[in-house]
């Protein structure tokens, strides 16, 4: 049986070992912490805006297994924030055991945690093996990168505030290491519009005891909050340092804007907490993601793979790649569907077939299509985030009919495109 190894047990890489097991491939799974999701454990807003679409779409494209867990999981549907309509949020402490669940219903994928990459053995331009911290060699016949672009402490150091003790829990389990980088890739940094590389994570979690029960109540009545900020704390700077574009405007250093994922979830990359607890409700506040919400967050962006409209990364035969590593792309939708078409593509390749790219007249083809036209004609493109949640992306969609919460026409663009069950 053909052989993909998957590398990051985010959403992209559960994505991808979804999408290649599907095709009947042995799928094995490393991930170097004891807990999948990665930064999608701290996260929960999905399916707003033209996520939602995309969340259909590859549902109808036949491999929407994270998309359900999600809903599985979900705490509120139907919610607004400023500038974001129709936003589900799932619950970040159900979340993880919600997508082992799917993965432990394919009986050809294996999940290989505290299974950290360190190093690959390559032969003509092809990687052999994987070789783990523990010097397992995991041999296959296509891989898939899908560790992330977010720190290590190193970077978080050089181009943010410091390690500030994120999810990612580096000083645990190690750095991330790139398996692209390892074959000899030169990767894209993002670049800040005020000069310097990556970008700042855009949110923070803070103890629901910590809070003032009245605030609580009401945000687990409507799943969200808008809670002014008083002059003197607001920062207009934070807008330029994050990674999330789509929550880059005015409401979102005028207040503090909060959705509920199980934890008090604050969308601002971070917030001193002598100023969070001069907030009213706030005077007891204490982060609980990152550790250190007050100093800094981590540093995503860093290591983004040149790869064609398939997902194969540029100079590797057998080497595909999905998330953020696959482009300046923020969200767990975004890392789950690019994932799905990354596994989907290297067990074409690992079975003797072709990989396929998605056509743009979906909005899943259009969005991966389009990053590279960005990056290569644009050098502006560097700074650029994308995410059919907002921003230029949205915009995008808007303009080309691909932004949609109509189930029925979404299946119609789809089945056109001739892609109804092309991943199942
Ligand atoms: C605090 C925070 C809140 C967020 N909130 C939201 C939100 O509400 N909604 C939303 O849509 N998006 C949100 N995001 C963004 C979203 O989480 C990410 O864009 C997306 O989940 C990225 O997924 P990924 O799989 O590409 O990368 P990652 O989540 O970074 O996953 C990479 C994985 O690879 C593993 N790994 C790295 N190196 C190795 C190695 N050498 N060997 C084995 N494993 C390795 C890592 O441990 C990690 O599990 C948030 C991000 C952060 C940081």
């Amino acid at each position: 049986m053909a052989r993909v190894v998957v590398v990051g047990g985010g959403w992209a890489g559960c994505g991808a070992a979804i999408g290649a097991a599907r095709q009947g491939a042995e799928v094995v799974l490393l991930e170097r912490t004891d807990m999948l999701l990665g930064t999608g454990l701290a996260g929960g807003l999905y399916r707003n805006n033209g996520r939602y679409t995309a969340a259909e779409e590859i549902k109808f494209m036949g491999c929407g297994d994270l998309i359900d867990a999600m809903d599985e999981a979900a705490r509120h549907h139907n919610v607004e924030i400023p500038d974001h309509k129709h936003g589900s949020i799932y619950d970040a402490h159900r979340m993880e055991p919600a997508v082992k669940r799917k993965l432990a219903a394919y009986p050809n994928l294996k999940v290989l945690l505290e299974a950290r990459a360190q190093d690959v053995r390559m032969k003509n331009g092809r990687i052999e093996a994987i070789i783990t911290e523990d010097k397992e060699v995991i041999e296959g016949d296509v891989f898939i990168d899908t560790t992330g672009t977010t720190g290590s402490q190193a970077n978080c150091t050089r181009y943010g505030n410091g390690c500030s003790m994120c999810i990612l829990r580096c000083p645990t389990f190690g750095n991330r290491v790139s398996v692209a980088a390892k074959a000899g890739v030169k990767e894209m940094m993002a670049v800040r519009p005020g000069g310097g590389f990556g970008a700042f994570s855009g949110a923070c979690e803070i103890g629901k005891d910590t809070v003032a029960r009245h605030l609580v109540d009401e945000l687990e009545a409507k799943g969200s909050l808008v809670v002014p900020l008083p002059l003197e704390l607001q920062d207009e700077n934070k807008l330029r340092i994050k990674a999330c574009q789509q929550y880059a405007t005015p409401p979102y250093y005028q207040n503090l804007v909060i959705i509920d994922n199980g934890y008090v979830k604050i969308i601002a990359p971070f917030l001193p907490l002598k100023k969070l607890r001069a907030v009213p409700g706030f005077e007891e506040a204490r982060y609980e993601d990152p550790y250190s919400g007050g100093i800094g967050n981590s540093i995503r962006f860093l290591a983004v793979a040149p790869r064609d409209n398939t997902l194969k990364v540029t100079g590797v035969e057998n080497l595909y790649c999905g998330g953020e590593k696959a482009g300046f792309y923020v969200g767990h939708t975004e890392a789950a569907v690019t994932g799905a078409l990354a596994g989907h593509n290297a067990a074409r390749q690992a079975a003797g077939g072709k990989p396929i790219e998605l056509p743009r007249t979906t909005a899943l083809g259009e969005f991966i299509a389009h990053f590279n036209e960005v990056i290569d004609k644009d050098s502006e493109g560097l700074s650029k985030k994308f995410t059919f949640a907002g921003s230029y992306f949205l915009k995008r969609m808007e303009e080309k009919g691909l932004y949609s919460i109509d189930h029925d026409a979404i299946e119609h663009w789809v089945e056109e495109s001739g892609t109804k069950g092309i991943l199942a």
